[in-house]
């Protein structure tokens, strides 16, 4: 019988997966790749679907057009995970695995953040940006907060994109100096891991009128008020509230038993879990490095390459090197990147690339490179 691989969650690290097994086993192996959606969306298009720079349509990645030997993609959604048994219940069945990856990324807990859905939007779903692009539309006037309510969160360099983004969008309907731009977020810097990327986007801020307001969450929202208040008690008045919301492991894993402190921990070497025969990658685990597609992606090949010489026989792979490039949207077309290296290092660090034509074509690369290999397109 073919070695079974049952991989929950297609995102970044689901896809890849269950991409480079089929490259390197076909024959061999029986891949079950189970999402809960019927397509894919890169993060970094919820920022141009809400900023009107493209439509939902366009940036939706179908998984029906997924067509992989040896892997077969279905649409169910996990309702449970028993991971001892390395059996998993969905809507549509139970699905039996000999190695079990659950790759379901995290999710957002709207609830944590008091007044968030009464009276603030967030950006960070796909449904979420969208609708916050159709809010968008009618503001032109007063002061737009864009907001982090809880870390970890996915992609760190994201809200200070969205403001700087904010700044462009509104600059382009001639009403920006009608509005204010403020940004909160809990992190000191805006990428910590990278001073000069922070210098970069500090400076960004400053020249584009953008209030800066570091080292601070916000808690909660009171939206008969309409004030922001932050994590110290202090209040900010908002007309648009653009949140990051706090983010936690789907219910499903934490009804699982696999989480501590809210998500998986794992081997950062191999990302295996307590239990044999299951990994967890990406977003969904704790591993020290940010949430971010490529990370879960560099995480996903290391798993394929474990699985592969488990399967074929032959030397194990090196460990995760926890390193990973995120580019950086500017403004005004711009794009920047900072190459991040979390594991190999007593502390994290960053290397800044400044904004250029070149990177503008590298991320367009990035996003079409993984569109013609996960989706044939
Ligand atoms: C605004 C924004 C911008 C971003 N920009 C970038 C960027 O430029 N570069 C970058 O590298 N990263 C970026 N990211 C982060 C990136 O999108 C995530 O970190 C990445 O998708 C994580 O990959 P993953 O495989 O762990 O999880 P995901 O890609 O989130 O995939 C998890 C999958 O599991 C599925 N799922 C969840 N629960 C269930 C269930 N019960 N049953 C079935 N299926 C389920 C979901 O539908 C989903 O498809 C951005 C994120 C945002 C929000």
């Amino acid at each position: 019988m073919k070695h079974r691989v049952v991989i929950l969650g297609a995102g970044f690290g689901g896809l890849e997966l269950a991409t480079v097994l089929s490259e390197a086993l076909a024959a061999d192996v029986d891949v079950t790749l189970i999402d809960k959606s019927d397509a894919f969306v890169f993060g970094y298009s919820k920022l141009d679907v809400m900023f009107g720079r493209t439509t939902l349509d366009a940036v939706r990645l179908a998984y029906r057009d997924i067509s992989k030997s040896g892997v077969r993609f279905l649409q169910e959604t996990v309702t449970e995970i028993d991971p001892e048994a390395r059996r998993v219940t969905t809507d549509g069945g139970v699905h039996e695995a000999d190695s079990l990856v659950v790759a379901l990324g995290a999710d957002y807990d709207l609830d944590a953040t008091p007044g968030l859905v009464e009276g603030g939007n967030e950006f960070y779903s796909v449904a979420g940006a969208a609708q916050l692009g159709e809010v968008l539309r009618t503001f032109s006037k007063g002061r737009a907060i864009v907001g982090v309510c809880g870390a970890p969160f996915k992609c760190p360099p994201a809200p200070s994109e969205c403001a700087l983004l904010l700044h462009d969008y509104l600059s382009a309907r001639g009403v920006r100096d009608d509005c204010e731009i403020s940004f909160v977020i809990p992190f000191g810097t805006p990428v910590p891991p990278s001073p000069d990327t922070s210098r970069a986007l500090v400076s960004a801020f400053a020249e584009r009128e953008i209030e800066f307001v570091a080292g601070r969450r916000v808690s909660s929202l009171d939206p008969a008020r309409r004030v922001a208040v932050l994590d110290d008690g202090n209040e900010m008045p908002y007309d648009l509230f653009l949140g990051v919301p706090k983010h936690r492991a789907p219910d499903v894993v934490v009804a699982s038993g696999m989480t501590e402190d809210g998500y998986v921990p794992v081997s950062p070497e191999t990302l295996q879990t307590r239990f044999p025969g299951v990994h967890a990658i990406g977003d969904v685990a704790t591993l020290g490095v940010p949430k971010a597609g490529v990370f879960a992606e560099g995480a996903a090949r290391v798993v394929a390459a474990s699985l592969i010489a488990g399967i074929r026989g032959g030397e194990q792979p090196a460990s995760y090197d926890g390193r990973g490039s995120c580019y950086i949207e500017f403004g005004a077309g711009r794009v920047g990147r900072v190459d991040v290296d979390f594991l190999s290092g007593p502390k994290p660090t960053g290397t800044y690339h400044e904004p250029s034509a070149a990177l503008v074509a590298e991320k367009r690369q990035f996003g079409s490179s993984r569109r013609s290999r996960w989706f044939n397109r």
